[in-house]
């Protein structure tokens, strides 16, 4: 690093602070006197405090910022995170008989010669086990509520892939900790407007507590307000509405009942007439939110959803009611501004992205960062990549919808093909002939692989035609054999495997 370079960071959510940390570290901000960061956040106007399920990735993330697992668990109420089961997405319960499946992390088991997938797919629809539960073992040990790993197993790994749930404020304030051990200086403090030069670029931003702060690179992390990316730069914002329709949300927290009730280590997600509710179990309490659309469902029948999820009324904790546009702004990077996290744009909280976009955005600009010459030289590569996350984050999520066979009006607009994106109608078309495979997609502009998809699909009773094919699938009795393992396999597991509850006790008294 040749000449003196400043980062001001505007904002104190898990995007500015897990940015902060992250380029801190990246940089080795601690070694170069060249360089500053600086992180600006005003309290009074505080975070959006959501956000509670995470990516696998976040164990790398974690481990690059030296923070310990056992601490992460226990000051942020972490809970496993093995994956998401699906609660009526396929159709609208009738007479008590509702439908589920599950997502999980591990990929599908396979060998060196051959994937199973198309071995299942070619079994009698009628008695085959469901997909996760026949090419993983994690849906039985989830299921049966045990843990990803043992207590003594090492940091960060484990037998099966895991994330984690988490609590968000807690979170941003465990990074904040972090940040500033690694030498970001924190300021506290309202940006009231911002100047820009005759260039266009940001000239300062402007508080009433620390007068002009300026830098060579502002990263707006400032949520949805989007002070600077959208409210200085205008950056315009893409909706997805019309792929996406839920547009609210209504959190709150609920206790469990006794000390000892167990606890879940996946998401539940759960369908109904507008929407979905999720239900993630952290170490103190259930964090419970119902996501709907403002046009199927108004906010005072939404409350009624969400206390017929709970069983009664949401009473102290009042559920918040949050709102959002599914949509991104195609520049997230505009001259000498990048934005991260919430400004630069929101989908729907379905399969937990905010958290993983927030790593990919950090990442990038942490490798891409210019030490010498124009301070925007990124900026067109890194709004092309982003912009290929969001759209893909969008095929996927819709995926979710768009099989369904519920009858209500909000599922039958999401089966509407207008309303489908026109790469997703191609890769069905493709999907009912050949399961999903991994030259589908760029492993550099997704956040979902292949495997995924194929949970999606087959959990939704999607239908791959491969019985032209079947001479071409001749190893029946090994892949059998191999469906058969898995299930063994599985019941060692779980007998072998500690509780959740006790693996994230075990863990917490540990510290
Ligand atoms: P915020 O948390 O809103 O932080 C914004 C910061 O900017 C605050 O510090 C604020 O004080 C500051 N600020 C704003 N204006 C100014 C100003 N003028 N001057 C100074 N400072 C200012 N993500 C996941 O990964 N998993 C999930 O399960 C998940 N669920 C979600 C559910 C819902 C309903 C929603 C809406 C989002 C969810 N997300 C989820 C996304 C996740 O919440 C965000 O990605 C994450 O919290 C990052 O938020 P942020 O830091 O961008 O914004």
């Amino acid at each position: 690093m040749d000449r003196k370079r400043s980062i001001l960071i505007v904002g104190g959510g898990t995007a500015g602070w897990l940015a902060a940390a992250y380029l801190a570290k990246f940089l080795d901000l601690a070694k170069h006197p060249s360089l500053e960061i600086t992180l600006l956040e005003s309290p009074e106007i505080g975070t959006i405090g959501v956000g509670e399920g995470a990516f696998p990735t976040m164990r790398t993330t974690l481990q690059f910022l030296g923070i310990d697992e056992t601490r992460f668990i226990r000051e942020t109420t972490a809970t496993f995170k093995q994956g998401i089961r699906f609660v009526d997405w396929l159709q609208t319960p009738t007479n008590g008989h509702r439908s589920h499946y599950f997502h999980p992390f591990e990929a599908p088991f396979y060998t060196e010669e051959a994937s199973l997938v198309p071995y299942w797919l070619l079994q009698d629809e009628r008695e085959r086990r469901p997909f996760a539960e026949a090419v993983t073992i994690q849906n039985r040990v989830a299921d049966a509520r045990r843990g990803p790993k043992r207590p003594e197993e090492g940091q960060f790994t484990g037998p099966l892939n895991y994330a984690y749930h988490f609590d968000a404020g807690k979170l941003a304030a465990m990074l904040a900790e972090r940040a500033r051990e690694l030498g970001v200086r924190h300021l506290d403090g309202r940006v009231t407007n911002v100047s820009l030069r005759q260039d266009g670029a940001i000239d300062s931003v402007n508080t009433a507590e620390h007068g002009p702060l300026s830098a060579d690179l502002f990263v707006d992390c400032s949520g949805f307000h989007a002070e600077l990316i959208g409210g200085a730069l205008g950056a315009p914002f893409k909706s997805a509405r019309r792929y996406l329709f839920t547009d609210r949300a209504l959190a709150c927290k609920r206790p469990y009942p006794d000390a000892d009730t167990p606890l879940e280590s996946f998401t539940v997600a759960t369908a109904h007439p507008t929407g979905w509710t999720w239900d993630i179990g952290l170490a103190g309490a259930r964090g419970i939110g119902t996501v709907y659309s403002s046009a199927h469902l108004d906010d005072v029948a939404a409350e009624q959803v969400l206390e017929t999820y709970i069983g009664s009324k949401a009473d102290a904790a009042s559920p918040r009611l949050i709102k959002f546009d599914a949509g991104y702004r195609e520049q997230q990077w505009v001259k000498n501004c990048v934005a991260v996290g919430l400004s630069a744009g929101f989908l729907e909280p379905l399969e937990s992205t905010g958290v993983v976009l927030i790593e990919a955005a950090v990442s990038m600009i942490a490798e891409l960062f210019p030490h010498n010459g124009p301070i925007d030289a990124p900026a067109k590569r890194f709004n092309a990549l982003m912009s290929a996350r969001f759209d893909n984050i969008i095929t996927f999520l819709k995926l979710h919808y768009c099989l369904s066979r519920r009858e209500e009006p909000f599922w039958r607009d999401n089966v509407d093909p207008g309303s489908i994106p026109e790469r997703l109608k191609e890769l069905l078309e493709q999907w009912r002939y050949r399961p999903p495979n991994r030259y589908d997609f760029i492993l550099d502009l997704e956040s979902f692989a292949f495997f995924n998809y194929q949970y999606i699909l087959y959990g939704m009773e999607f239908r791959t035609d491969l019985s032209s094919g079947r001479a071409d699938f001749p190893n029946v009795r090994a892949a059998e054999k191999l469906f058969q393992k898995i299930q063994m396999f599985g019941e060692r597991a779980t007998a072998e495997l500690p509780t959740h509850r006790a693996l994230i006790e075990q863990i917490a008294a540990a510290a």
